[in-house]
């Protein structure tokens, strides 16, 4: 596989509409506070580095990566901050948020301005975002502040309305299968699948070239294939194994058992929902037993499972749930609309 540098925003060509925009703002610059919002893989992170690429490299949109480009690229350059959620945590504190403050209040050392990029900026918790409401309102001269997140949700309102917002939409698996192409140099019928499967998100995709998450996915496939199809002990048995299982695809990253077990469930759905929109496309056959509800209905019922897990903490909850949802529909050749809470009484 190739290896992929993150190029010049110039170079950047899979969301052409943020690409102008951007483009546009660097040619007049004047805003200085941003909210990028778009789902998870469609490409945030990416455009945020190439911007910055731009903003501080003085060799030209061809630059191959001068000794600047490099510093922006492995996140060490003086002028550029770049705030994570620490890994196995579930926010953003108002400690971090204070350091970047004070970083920010210093004039640039080498750049022509400092920049900021606060990755997952919606798990920022609120006495973080307060506390980054004054730099927000009058950010330091020279200096440019960029919140990404999926969801504008979770942000006060005071925040949402002191940021030029700019939509980042899912990526079309044709523009993912390009990039996966050109720039990671995979072959084209892998690029093609790998697209397909990973709904709009180009993260995703990347993953599916890697042989542990080639497995997990594999393994899950068949599994709530076969649970949905058998008898009654086959899914019990499946949701407690999922309950407890740790696949290789988990890096070594400290987490509670909660967060393992909703990532699990995460990852499995969302691999799940890629065979079913491949089945949806004609591209694989769906099995005769899983044939009695329409396609569609049973994506939008594992979509809409996928979503409940960040609300619900309950992984186990949410497995049983979905099975019982769809096994009753398989059973009656429809779907019944109840509700999550009505249902869970039965569980
Ligand atoms: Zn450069």
């Amino acid at each position: 596989m190739a290896e992929f540098t993150v190029p010049r925003l110039e170079k950047l060509n899979s969301q052409p509409e943020v690409q102008k925009l951007l483009k546009g703002l660097l040619d007049h610059p004047g805003v200085q506070t941003f909210l990028w919002v778009g789902p998870e893989g469609s490409g945030k992170k990416t455009y945020a580095l190439a911007m910055v690429r731009s903003l501080f490299c003085q060799q030209g949109p061809d630059c191959p990566g001068c000794p600047t480009c490099r510093q922006v690229l492995s996140k060490s350059h003086p002028d550029f901050f770049w705030l994570e959620r620490p890994e196995g945590k579930n926010e953003i504190t108002v400690e971090s948020t204070r350091e970047l403050d004070k970083k920010l209040s210093n004039a640039p050392f080498s750049a022509p301005c400092k920049v900021a990029v606060i990755a997952e900026a919606d798990y920022m918790n609120f006495d973080s975002q307060n506390a980054f409401l004054k730099t927000l309102e009058e950010p330091p001269a020279k200096s440019i502040v960029i919140l990404l997140a999926e969801k504008t949700g979770d942000f006060l309102p005071t925040v949402l309305s002191r940021c030029r917002q700019v939509r980042f939409p899912a990526l079309p698996s044709s523009t993912i299968a390009g990039i996966l192409e050109k720039d990671h140099g995979w072959k084209k019928a892998e690029a093609q699948n790998a697209a397909q499967e990973a709904n709009g998100n180009l993260t995703m995709a990347l993953k599916l070239g890697d042989e542990s998450w080639a497995q997990f996915r594999d393994k899950v496939c068949a599994d709530l294939d076969r649970a949905l199809q058998g008898p009654d002990e086959e899914w019990l048995a499946l949701v407690n194994e999922y309950d407890q299982w740790e696949p290789d695809f988990l890096e070594e990253v400290e987490r509670t058992a909660t967060q393992r077990k909703s990532e699990v469930l995460q990852a499995a759905l969302q691999v799940y929902l890629g065979l079913w929109s491949r089945r949806l496309s004609g591209e694989v056959p769906v099995p005769g037993k899983l044939s009695s509800l329409p396609t569609g209905e049973i994506l939008e019922c594992l979509q809409k499972h996928q979503d409940m897990i960040p609300m619900y903490l309950n992984a186990k909850m949410i497995l049983d749930h979905l099975f019982l949802e769809l096994r009753e529909g398989f059973k009656r050749g429809e779907l019944s609309s109840r509700s999550f809470m009505e249902l869970s009484v039965q569980i």
